[in-house]
Formats: structure tokens, sequence, C-alpha cells
């Protein structure tokens, strides 16, 4: 009888419609000096690749940040997504399969479809899921946001747009803009698929200032989720001949023929 109850109260659970929605995390739990870099890497048709000044100063710097990639965008870059991912202080992270500007008006079995592809494609060139998902353009509705979170994800936007992709940004506007509304915990968040007009450009002042400004920077796992790579323990065993050889990898390949970097969308 005990057992039969058990068993009704289980499949209600697993059943319920939804359970209440998180709501989209645009800064980290935290008030100490810390910012979170993210980067998106936004493929739909045409195929683009790596902004190789932007990346190659991160690598370079060794500063800790977060890439959004679609599963098309891993699909023409699988091995710099793959090599990438080999870095402690870089995470790969889901922005969808074809990225749709207007998710929140998809059908959830596309939405759904979306999220899962680009897992699919990010899982084989990383050899772990995702755990956080970012919407294409920042569109969403409750009911895409349940279907992504049912999916075992934390939804992660930002705090401000830095407007990189916009032509009419100068490299000092960017720089001011990071400079006036940057706060502790915030995550910025930049475009590293060359749609980011000026941010190779930018970036190095503004991380020197913001370090000038006492700022550090964090992977959003650091804050927010579970450590990619298992245990806290785990977490502090870092093959270091695994990034040595991919940070290789990288500096062999700086100026190697890739897809255009043209704005995608
Ligand atoms: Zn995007």
């Amino acid at each position: 009888m005990w057992g039969i109850r058990i068993i009704v109260a289980l499949s209600a659970a697993l059943s319920a419609p939804t359970i209440a929605c998180a709501d989209v995390i645009t800064r980290l739990p935290t008030s100490e000096n810390v910012i979170a870099l993210t980067f998106d890497a936004c493929e739909a048709g045409k195929p683009v690749a790596f902004d190789r000044a932007l990346l190659d100063y991160l690598l370079d710097q060794r500063i800790p940040f977060t890439v959004f990639v679609t599963g098309r965008f891993v699909q023409t870059n699988t091995q710099d997504v793959t090599e990438l991912s080999k870095l402690d202080f870089v995470e790969i992270e889901n922005h969808s399969w074809n990225h749709p500007n207007n998710m929140d008006r998809l059908p959830l079995d596309v939405v759904r479809d979306e999220v899962t592809r680009g897992e699919a494609a990010i899982t084989s060139a990383i050899g772990r899921k995702p755990q956080f998902f970012r919407f294409p353009a920042g569109n969403y509705n409750a009911a895409a946001l349940a279907v992504v979170e049912g999916l075992g994800y934390k939804v992660v936007h930002w705090s401000w747009a830095s407007g990189d992709p916009s032509p009419l940004e100068s490299r000092d506007g960017l720089i001011r803009r990071v400079q006036t509304l940057t706060r502790p915990g915030q995550i910025l968040i930049f475009h590293i698929n060359g749609r980011g007009v000026h941010t190779a450009e930018a970036l190095p002042v503004i991380v020197a200032d913001l370090r000038k400004r006492g700022y550090r920077f964090a992977k959003l796992s650091d804050y927010l989720g579970a450590h990619p790579r298992g245990t806290a323990a785990q977490a502090h065993v870092v093959d270091r001949d695994r990034e040595m050889l991919a940070l290789k990898y990288f500096q062999q390949t700086a100026h190697a023929p890739r897809p255009s970097t043209a704005p995608a969308h």
C-alpha cells in the first residue's frame, strides 16, 4: 500500500506541468569585486570563426571567460572548440543550434530541439554537457524558459548590453561604457565571432582598467554552477600538460585560413 502511494506521489511529481521557473540570471550572486566576461559565438546560416585577435588576447593573458556557442558554430569550428575546452580558465556553454532570434515565438518542440541539438554538438566536441543556456538575442517567454530549465539548464544573460555589434559604436565608446556601467558581480557580454566591431581593440584597455579598479575575472561556473570537471577536489587537479598543448595549438593556428568572421546576421 505504501509502495503504491509512493509510486503515485512520485509519478505525480514527475508529470507536474512545470516547476516554478527560476529567473534568468543577469549577475553573479556576490558583492565581491568580480566580473564574468562572457562572449557569444553565434552562427546561423553563414559559416563564421573565432575573432582571433580577441581570442588570442584572452588566451595569452589567461583571463577566465565563458563562451556561448551555437551548434552550427561548433560544427564549423570543431577543433578550436575542442582545444578551448581543455583550458581550465575557459568554459563552453549552449547558445542554441541555429540562433533563432525569436525563441519567444517558436513552438515549444522547436525550442526543445534548438537546445538539444546545440547540446549534442557541444557535448560531442568537448566531452561534457553544457550547464548554462543563453537565448539568442535574449528573447524568451515563460514557456520557453520552462522548457530550457526542464532540460537541466540555468539560463544566463547579461547585466547590460555592451552594444559591441553596433557599427556606430567606437572603440573608445565601448571602453567608456564599460568604465561607466560596470559594478561588482556583473556579467558582461561581448561577441567573439567577428560581430564585435571594436571588441578586440577595446578589451585589453577594458581589462586593464577593471583590474586597476580592483576587479578580477571569473567563469560563470565559479559562482553559478557545478564545476564542469566534477567535485571541488577534482576541480583543483588541472592537467597542465593538456593545457600547454591546447595553448600551443592556438599559437600554431593564429594565422591559419578560416571562414570569414563577417557578421552572420
Ligand atoms: Zn548570439
